[in-house]
């Protein structure tokens, strides 16, 4: 009933303290035991129901804990993160990064905004800023990134090759409905096959979405292996 009573990694239930957040709310509750678990997931989550942080923390926590099927080799030039969020505005991707970086603090795990408009050398800057691979940590665990995306910042970046997408670990899909209403389906669809297929059970999806059409029911199927779907 109470995140204490949820191990998620000892610096993110510090995190979640920090933030003042006690106790779950319902598509928490649900959600974060499922993803922990390694299901794919397939949430019904409105605006203001703790989605973000729904998805967040069993990244975060999953990363923190090494549950990555491959480590990223040194590229100097390319950042390799292990995981992805995608989210259909500027706006909402820079609110997910917010709150994502809280709950990231002093856990070893970095938190990368990209979306259009910025010119695309300030964008590879970051990215190489986080991609190396020297953390600050005593432990000097790898640092690790993820991304958000609205729009066509990242197949920008893919097609200049500036990020692989090779070692991605958890997708998450927020909004999913409205990402399809603004027509970034071919996008979505894009990036995924960017994702080398890794063996059943490496990547975890998770899929969060208002409304349910046929449109968001197809790129679950498509998307989403054995899936749990949640609606609170
Ligand atoms: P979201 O639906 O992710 O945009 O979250 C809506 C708001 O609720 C944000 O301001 C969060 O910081 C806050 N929030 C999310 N989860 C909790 C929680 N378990 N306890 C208190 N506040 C929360």
């Amino acid at each position: 009933n109470t995140f204490a009573e949820i191990d998620l990694g000892e610096a993110l239930n510090l995190n979640i303290r920090r933030c003042k957040y006690v106790k779950p709310t319902p598509v928490q509750r649900y959600a974060i035991p499922i993803s922990l678990s390694g299901r794919d997931l397939m949430a019904c989550a409105q605006t203001g129901s703790g989605k973000t942080a729904a998805f967040c923390f069993p990244i975060i926590s999953g990363i923190m804990r090494g549950q990555f099927g491959q480590r990223a080799p040194r590229m100097p030039h390319t950042a390799c993160p292990h995981a992805l969020i995608l989210s259909p505005t500027r706006e909402l991707s820079c609110q997910i990064h917010e709150e994502a970086k809280k709950f990231a603090y002093q856990t070893g795990v970095k938190v990368v905004v990209a979306y259009g408009g910025a010119p695309i050398n300030q964008q590879v800057v970051i990215f190489i800023t986080v991609s190396i691979n020297d953390s600050n940590f005593v432990n000097s665990k790898e640092v690790l990134t993820f991304l958000l995306l609205p729009r066509r910042a990242l197949v920008d970046l893919l097609e200049r090759a500036r990020v692989s997408l090779q070692f991605i670990r958890y997708l998450a899909l927020d909004e999913a409905d409205r990402m399809l209403d603004m027509g970034f389906e071919p996008q979505i669809r894009k990036i995924v096959q960017q994702m080398d297929m890794p063996p059943p059970g490496v990547r975890q999806t998770m899929l969060f979405s208002a409304t349910f059409p046929k449109e968001i029911q197809r790129l679950a199927s498509d998307f989403l292996a054995n899936y749990i779907f949640l609606a609170v």
